[in-house]
């Protein structure tokens, strides 16, 4: 039988590298945070990381990566980790990886997330080939925007035209996909699928605080006009939700269809933690507009637990302590290679 001892569990110190290191201590890991410069103090004061590594800049990984496998490091990847190694480069990653990274191809790229989702059933905003085609609210998407960053609304392809301008000549403006602009509530769904149980579980919901998104109602309609607001996604934080219960059981089985239809995409298919992102009708259709292939920050308000895990673990069980469980359940029973990827 393996031994957790042996092994030291790492991540990028941000994102959700609190829940990570903390839900790896709880399970008896030594953990590993690598830090940039200056940065370091929530690692340390929250008393998360019993090693820090400290290093100019995310994209200086590699330099450091020999000391990961010198320690027997599992890396915990998270949406700060993708971004700063980028998708393309994530296959030279050398050291141990929990999750599966050839999935992370589909994720980033918003035409193969498409037909994964489709392939699994997801009802998803319509898209619109040309601005042309435009005959209700759209929100158009700068390929590799983040954080709702440059994103803009149209109500029709004379607005798309005039909003567009804005953007031409910068870079990346000639990639961007028109989509449906769904009216509802913004629902995102935390799932949690382990290789070694076989089963798929709803950890919890959040809904993001989005600046200016967010503010606006906080003004009268008339001043909303007057001062011109261009409305932006700006994440700057994460807010917890529960959903209608009757909402669950379509939820779970979304969930389940994800899953399954992954297993056709890559070997090893989706495992770990990721999320369903989207907004839910009045008709109480939940249309998704992304997937995360890996623990989000959604996750971060329920370090003590939320609502569901407390249904099911009577215990404090954070996204990260459940990866962390799954890492010492895989040790033990000698199938680390069933997480790794
Ligand atoms: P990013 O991946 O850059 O964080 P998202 O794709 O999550 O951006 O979208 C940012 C925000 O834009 C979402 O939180 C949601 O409020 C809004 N949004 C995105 N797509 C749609 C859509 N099709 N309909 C309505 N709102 C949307």
């Amino acid at each position: 039988m393996g031994n957790i001892k042996d092994y030291k569990i790492a991540t990028l110190g941000s994102h959700t590298a609190l829940q990570i290191l903390k839900g790896a201590k709880d399970e008896g890991f030594e953990t590993i945070c690598i830090c940039e410069k200056g940065k370091e103090r929530p690692y340390k004061s929250y008393g998360v990381a019993d090693q820090i590594i400290t290093v100019d800049s995310f994209k200086d990984y590699f330099s450091i990566e020999p000391e990961l496998i010198k320690q027997n490091a599992i890396i915990v990847p998270h949406g700060s980790f993708v971004a700063y190694i980028g998708p393309s480069k994530m296959m030279d990653v050398k050291a141990m990886h929990y999750g599966t990274k050839a999935i992370l191809d589909w994720e980033s790229d918003r035409t193969k997330e498409r037909e994964w989702l489709l392939s699994a059933n997801i009802k998803l905003p319509k898209i619109f080939k040309t601005p042309e085609e435009i005959d209700r609210p759209v929100i158009v998407k700068f390929h590799g925007a983040h954080g709702g960053k440059g994103y803009f609304i149209a109500n029709s392809a004379k607005e798309f035209h005039e909003r567009y301008e804005a953007y031409k000549g910068k870079e990346g403006h000639d990639k961007y996909a028109i989509q449906e602009y769904v009216v509802g509530v913004p629902v995102y769904t935390h799932y949690f699928y382990s290789p070694l149980t076989g089963e798929l579980e709803v950890m919890g919901f959040d809904k993001r605080y989005e600046s200016n998104a967010d503010s606006i109602g906080r003004i009268a309609a008339k001043d909303q006009v007057d001062v011109d607001i261009r409305t932006t996604y700006t994440i700057t934080g994460n807010v917890p939700l529960v959903v209608r219960e009757s909402l669950l059981p379509e939820i779970f089985e979304m969930g389940q269809r994800v899953v399954e239809a992954s297993k056709k995409l890559v070997d090893g298919g989706l495992f770990g933690p990721f999320c369903l992102e989207g907004i839910i009708d009045p008709e109480l259709n939940y249309s998704v507009f992304e997937i995360s292939a890996r623990i989000v920050a959604g996750t971060n308000p329920y370090i003590n637990g939320s609502p569901y895990t407390w249904l099911k673990y009577n215990e404090p069980m954070s996204t990260g302590r459940r990866l962390a469980r799954d890492i010492k359940m895989a040790i033990e029973q000698d199938r680390l290679a069933a997480v790794l990827g």
